[in-house]
């Protein structure tokens, strides 16, 4: 899975950059949020105009969605190392995928496509060891906070634990994802709810709170909750700066 990386120059020299694969669309309202924060990173390290060197290949997110209301998770494989191959063979040198729920099958699309996935619950995993906790909330996906994939990383990498709402706060949150955050709707009411619900993993011993999808951080923000946040997508977007600048 070796790199080929590019040089870039800056004022005091040569920096080697690689350059980042994204499969976006999932939705393209947080999609939009890799690509800036993405550059404003890069910008914020290198300086003067520089932007960041990546390619995104957007999905329809309306079939990716029926798919994973169906359970298809093959065909959702072979649509995820489909678009990694296209981006691998654009010139990308490894892939960010921009959900937290399709890192489902990250292990088959590095095996399968041969680039290294950056993985979002890894990156989350260390972000939430700097910060000194032990156990955390999940807010995401029903996919994401009820299967072992993501939950699976914090733990046995991190030795994270991990609290999940009940069923019926499940079903809130992933309604509001699907119905309104992925359509760019931005609604007070579900801020409320979602507060409530963090509230409550706080009483199961929550130290923090993952936002374990990329659009909750476009409804809630660390000046909304008393205790830390990660916001997966920033954490995710900053990491494949630092992974293309050779920083990781
Ligand atoms: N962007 C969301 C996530 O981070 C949900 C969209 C999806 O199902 O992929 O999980």
């Amino acid at each position: 899975m070796g790199c080929k990386e590019k040089s870039v120059r800056v004022e005091e020299g040569e920096v080697f950059l690689k350059t980042i694969g994204l499969i976006g669309g999932m939705s393209w309202e947080s999609s939009l949020e890799y690509y800036r924060i993405i550059n404003e990173t890069i910008r914020l390290n290198l300086g003067g105009l520089h932007s960041a060197q990546c390619l995104m290949y957007s999905v329809d997110f309306q079939e990716i969605e029926r798919l994973q209301h169906q359970n298809n998770w093959d065909e959702l494989t072979d649509i995820m190392v489909n678009c990694a191959y296209k981006l691998k063979k654009g010139g990308a040198d490894f892939i960010v995928i921009c959900t937290n729920t399709m890192h489902k099958m990250a292990d088959d699309i590095e095996k399968r496509v041969g680039l290294k996935v950056l993985h979002i619950a890894d990156a989350t995993g260390k972000k939430i060891i700097e910060k000194g906790l032990q156990k955390v909330g999940l807010l995401g996906t029903k996919f994401t906070m009820e299967e072992d994939f993501y939950k699976k990383v914090l733990k046995e990498k991190y030795n994270i634990d991990v609290v999940i709402p009940d069923e019926k706060e499940r079903e809130i949150i992933h309604d509001i994802i699907f119905q309104e955050l992925c359509k760019g709707v931005i609604n007070e009411v579900s801020k409320e709810k979602y507060k409530k619900i963090i509230y409550n993993l706080v009483l199961k011993g929550a130290e923090g709170v993952v936002l374990g999808c990329t659009e909750i951080p476009l409804l809630l923000k660390q000046e909304d909750v008393n205790i830390p946040i990660f916001d997966t997508t920033t954490i995710h977007a900053i990491s494949a700066v630092e992974f293309a600048l050779g920083k990781l």
